[in-house]
């Protein structure tokens, strides 16, 4: 079932785009069904749940953490993951250049921009993200590679559509504004109900959970 579902979703979607299977909650079992069928890059809000997972699967996968990261989880989070794509405060930025520069690595991140100017919500608001990758760049166990977004909660789908062209803009001018002090490539936008139309506006990474592995349990 996984299996023809990915491969169905990988054929329908341009060859640019980056799928990430958000793994919360599924077995490495269920994992290994998609990686099967293609998915190259797993997605986890949980940096304990992606130890087990990726100590269950080997192979040439890409990790990306797509959760709110604790301060007291960025030490281990920084040695598991390839990417971290919600990185929305300074004082996460410092911690994860600290614990990145004890290991040796340069870390792969994606600025979280909350479009939708939700308070409660993570995410660097639009009109700070520039002041905030000048900040950022004076990091040097720190990569900048995108932006990362969520839509508004209780949209639909078309509804979303103001939202990722305005992530997209936002992408563009900071691609334009650092092109030779960046490697800027990444738009990570889309989850199971919206990525179609995020892929319309732009987004060229989406980060699939109930559409590849169906319904999440309840907790
Ligand atoms: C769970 C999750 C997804 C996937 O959500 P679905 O609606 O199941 O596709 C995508 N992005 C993030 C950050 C998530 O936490």
């Amino acid at each position: 079932m996984i299996k023809e579902v990915v491969e169905k979703i990988i054929k329908d979607i341009p060859g640019n785009v980056e799928i990430v299977a958000a793994a919360k909650q599924r077995t490495p079992q269920e994992v290994l069904q998609a990686v099967c069928a293609g998915v190259k890059i797993i997605g986890d809000n949980y940096v304990q749940e992606a130890q087990k997972t990726k100590r269950a699967l080997d192979g040439d996968l890409q990790w990306h953490f797509i959760g709110r990261l604790q301060s007291n989880k960025v030490r281990r989070a920084v040695k598991i993951f390839d990417v971290i794509q919600t990185l929305d405060s300074f004082k996460l930025a410092r911690l994860i250049n600290a614990e990145s520069h004890k290991i040796g690595k340069v870390m792969p991140v994606l600025v979280e921009v909350n479009v939708a100017r939700e308070p409660q919500k993570g995410g660097i608001f639009p009109d700070q993200v520039e002041e905030f990758i000048q900040q950022v760049l004076n990091l040097k166990n720190i990569k900048l590679i995108g932006l990362m977004m969520m839509g508004e909660w209780s949209q639909n789908s078309k509804d979303l559509r103001p939202q990722f062209k305005e992530a997209k803009n936002l992408f563009d001018k900071i691609g334009q504004l650092h092109k030779d002090k960046l490697d800027w490539k990444y738009l990570s936008m889309g989850m199971s109900e919206s990525y179609k139309v995020a892929i319309e506006e732009g987004a060229n990474m989406v980060r699939l959970g109930t559409a590849i592995f169906g319904q999440r349990n309840q907790k």
